[in-house]
């Protein structure tokens, strides 16, 4: 059963119609500059502005926060944006460039903020005119995010915070920033509050931004200081001390398990020309068939057959797992398949990325700048980046330990 086969209300078929016409009417095509593989990449500011175009066309469109109320910029509708999200897919649209807006700033606001500062924040989030970035993790506070040693110190109607933040995706083109930080050295849990924070504009004025190199050459996240940054009490979200309880917020949603629908992030990223999508177990094939080996192909060869076929099951798997959150009975608890998922997927395409440097044998040391770089060197790339997927929004230990205490209720691990 395809998603448009789904069972759809009068309301939602007729939304659905409206996101298949538009889309091929307005499918913005091919970009003309070189993407990175995702958004949290991105770093080349024609390639931003490229994307935010796209991004602000499809939220005209309607097709971006449309479960959201009117007042705040959305398209006060109901259940529409997980429909918005299988038409762009199946469309092949770009990706999203304002990811961590929509995926958490957006509902974190949403459910946390005051109104006024609901409706000045989220229309030009979800059209992607301001980019956001999350600050949680620091150099002593990862998988313990609780650890936060960033400070904000009330003063008067302001609050002024100091820290270090790091791996921080997107800042070097955020405006904003989600912002957990301490108010309070005498309780760890209850020491913490939550801010949004305007960044772009205090920099120099206390806000530094120093990019980091990842293992690509390439970069996407940074190192964030604060010194002195002043910020209005009215960008707190919900009370004093209650930043745990706000950042749960963040994390559900994160992990595709929170109340809202995040608005698609996934699509295309490449180049006129290029076909291969490291993010499909079927342009493995593809690349097997042609890697030449011994007078063969590489897809001749029985035991790389057999490893494809294994990960085109595993992520045939994965396909009819996500449509079991369709499904009330299968749904008990809400992070038992969000959470398998991160760990299905991000494992996934390790295994994928692995198997393609096999088939590519030698050749893989070859960088998307060489011409004779196998499916134009995405690959290898595609391998590096994905331990990083292992990583981000908290590590795949991390992930089997919430599953085995939380979902399946075993005993804690410490
Ligand atoms: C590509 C990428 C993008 C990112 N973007 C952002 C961002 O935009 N904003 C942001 O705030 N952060 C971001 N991060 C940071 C990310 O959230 C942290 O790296 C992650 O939470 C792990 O924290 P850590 O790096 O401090 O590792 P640590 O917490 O120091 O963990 C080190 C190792 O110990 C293991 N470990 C730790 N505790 C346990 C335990 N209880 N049980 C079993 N094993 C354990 C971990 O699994 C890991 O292997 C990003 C990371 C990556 C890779």
């Amino acid at each position: 059963m395809s998603d448009a086969d789904a069972k759809d209300s009068p309301e939602q078929a007729e939304f659905r119609a409206q996101c298949q016409d538009w889309l091929a009417k307005n499918h913005p095509g091919r970009p003309p500059v070189k993407l990175p593989q995702g958004a949290l990449e991105l770093y080349d500011p024609a390639a931003l502005a490229w994307l935010q175009k796209w991004q602000k066309s499809a939220y005209d469109a309607g097709m971006l926060g449309c479960d959201y109320p009117t007042e705040v910029g959305g398209g006060g509708k109901t259940d529409c944006q997980a429909i918005a999200n299988q038409e762009m897919q199946q469309a092949r649209t770009p990706y999203l460039p304002n990811v961590i807006g929509m995926g958490m700033a957006a509902p974190t606001i949403f459910f946390h903020s005051q109104d006024d500062v609901k409706a000045e924040l989220l229309p030009k989030l979800l059209s992607g005119e301001e980019i956001w970035c999350q600050g949680f993790s620091e150099p002593g506070a990862g998988s313990d995010l609780a650890n936060q040693q960033t400070f904000a110190e009330r003063d008067g109607d302001n609050w002024v915070i100091n820290g270090h933040k790091v791996w921080t995706s997107l800042a070097h083109f955020a405006t904003w920033m989600i912002l957990l930080c301490r108010t309070s050295k005498d309780d760890k849990y209850n020491g913490l509050s939550y801010f949004v924070v305007p960044i772009k504009s205090a920099i120099g004025n206390g806000v530094t931004i120093k990019p980091l190199i990842k293992i690509t050459g390439g970069t996407g996240f940074n190192e964030v200081l604060f010194e002195n940054l002043v910020v209005e009490d009215r960008y707190r979200l919900d009370d004093v001390g209650a930043g745990w309880k706000v950042a749960m917020t963040t994390l559900a949603h994160e992990r595709g398990a929170g109340p809202m629908v995040t608005p698609a992030s996934g699509g295309m990223s490449l180049e006129e020309g290029e076909t291969v999508s490291t993010s499909n177990a079927m342009s493995l094939v593809d690349l097997a068939q042609s890697q030449k080996r011994n007078n063969k192909t590489a897809a001749d060869d029985p035991m790389i057959r057999d490893e494809i076929v294994k990960l085109v099951i595993r992520q045939e798997g994965m396909r009819q797992t996500m449509r079991r959150m369709t499904v009330p009975p299968l749904t008990d608890h809400p992070m038992r398949i969000p959470l398998q998922s991160k760990l299905n997927y991000t494992e996934l395409f390790q295994d994928m990325a692995e198997l393609a440097y096999h088939i590519e044998g030698a050749a893989s040391s070859l960088n998307v700048t060489d011409e004779n770089a196998p499916a134009g060197g995405q690959w290898p790339f595609a391998f590096m980046n994905s331990f990083g997927m292992t990583i981000a929004a908290g590590t795949n230990e991390v992930q089997r330990n919430i599953l085995g205490e939380r979902v399946l209720g075993l005993a804690k691990s410490k």
